[in-house]
């Protein structure tokens, strides 16, 4: 398809899922993606409809849409192909989005990074406003919604929703306290769902599908496909959709598997390693979390002998160190602490004392325990899988 034209995109069924929106009235719509179990795509698998409806059910007023498309946890790409590739989709989504929680004011909230998609994303909102298909009376049907791009500055953090909020509103990009959560009070204080861009597409198939033909995708927990990214010492890596429940190995071996595998990075930083005898995991949030790991946003980083373990904790470590805020003391403190150990044991040539590993796991349970958001609550994550699955240090 033809990411450029409307027309492309209508010939392809674009906006019959938004018709069939109106048709169904807003209520509906939340029923039909709550039947369909949608989950949130962004790494954390909170259920669609439950978000809508407490948005649309509260009293405040605006209720505001916000679509986070900060995409950075490190791996990750999805959401920049589907926007490059597919924007009148997420401007179609979002349109649906906003009409089931009551808003009529839309945020995009884009990695700084992605210039290629804010120039897809510029060029389809204006033509669906030429069109009628934003505006105050989106295609004759009286209802008003409109979108705004924000881009973000590079900072991992303001991918946090609430930290996006504050961005968005001028201030620094720190992460609030939860609760209240966003669907109370988000975005200037008022009732916001925020959904990440590969959820809201989702929303697409729900309602042309129909609720019960998306739920028989996938398993009843994890239901309909999914975008896994796969990297690193792949054949073939890139973008790849699967049904949820697929394994491991089957998502490895479309992307061809190297002979010297040494670990396979689930979910990105803020994830975990697992071992190259672990490929029978199904790829769904509640296979990934009985595994004792996570699937996250769908980063599956293959890691072959060549590459030094300690190094590559290391550059974990640094990634959150820097992306920090400094909000919270045991994340400003405890990133700070864990990058000196591993400095420390790669000084050693990979050799951990004991006390290394004993201060590594005091720090990483401080943080896991006491941080304020998932940037710290994750940073250790990593580290730990590294050494209790993969033996990184012995
Ligand atoms: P979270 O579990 O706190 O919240 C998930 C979503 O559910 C949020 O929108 C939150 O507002 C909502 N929610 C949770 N409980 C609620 C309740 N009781 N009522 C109403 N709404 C509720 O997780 P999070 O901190 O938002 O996200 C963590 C995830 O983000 C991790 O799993 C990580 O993998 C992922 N992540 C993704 C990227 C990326 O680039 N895609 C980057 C960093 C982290
Ligand atoms: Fe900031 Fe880290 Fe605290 Fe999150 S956990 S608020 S990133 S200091």
């Amino acid at each position: 398809m033809d990411p450029s034209s409307l027309d492309d995109y209508r010939a392809h069924g674009g906006y019959t899922a938004l018709r069939r929106a109106f048709t169904l009235g807003p209520a509906d719509v939340i029923r039909e993606v709550t039947d369909a179990g949608l989950v949130g795509r962004g790494g954390a698998a909170f259920p669609t409809g439950r978000k809508w409806q407490a948005t649309a059910s509260q009293p405040d007023h605006p209720h505001y849409l916000v679509c986070n498309a900060d995409e950075s946890e490190p791996g990750t790409f999805k959401d920049r192909v589907l926007m490059e590739g597919d924007p009148y989709a997420l401007v179609e989504a979002m349109t649906i989005a906003a009409y089931a929680v009551g808003a009529h004011h839309g945020y995009l909230y884009l990695r700084g990074e992605y210039p290629r998609a804010l120039r897809t994303l510029e060029h389809a909102i204006a033509q669906a406003r030429a069109r009628g298909l934003l505006g105050e009376n989106i295609l004759g049907h009286g209802f008003a919604f409109d979108i705004e791009i924000r881009r973000g500055a590079g900072a991992y953090i303001c991918g946090e929703e609430t930290a996006l909020f504050n961005s968005i509103e001028g201030y620094r990009g720190e992460p609030r306290s939860k609760p209240p959560f966003p669907v109370e009070k988000g975005l200037f204080g008022k009732p916001t769902a925020a959904n990440n861009v590969e959820t809201l597409v989702n929303v697409l198939p729900v309602l042309t599908m129909g609720a019960a033909a998306y739920a028989a995708i996938g398993t009843p927990k994890s239901t309909g496909p999914k975008l896994f990214c796969v990297s690193g010492a792949v054949a073939r890596p890139g973008l790849y959709e699967l049904p949820f429940g697929a394994t491991l190995g089957e998502l490895l071996d479309l992307a061809g598997l190297p002979d010297n595998l040494r670990a396979i990075l689930l979910g990105g930083a803020a994830g975990g390693f697992v071992r190259p005898d672990e490929l029978d995991i199904p790829l769904t949030f509640e296979g990934t979390r009985e595994a004792g790991t996570t699937l996250g946003s769908g980063v599956v980083l293959a890691v072959d002998d060549s590459v030094p373990l300690p190094r590559l904790l290391l550059r974990v470590a640094e990634f959150f160190r820097d992306e920090s805020c400094g909000q919270c003391v045991p994340c400003r403190v405890g990133t700070v602490r864990q990058e000196e150990a591993l400095h420390r044991i790669a000084d050693r040539t990979g050799a951990a004392a004991a006390d290394d590993i004993a201060l590594l796991r005091d720090i990483g349970q401080a943080m896991r325990d006491a941080s304020i958001c998932g940037l710290g609550q994750t940073a250790w994550n990593a580290v730990e899988s590294a050494i209790d699955r993969l033996g990184a240090y012995e």
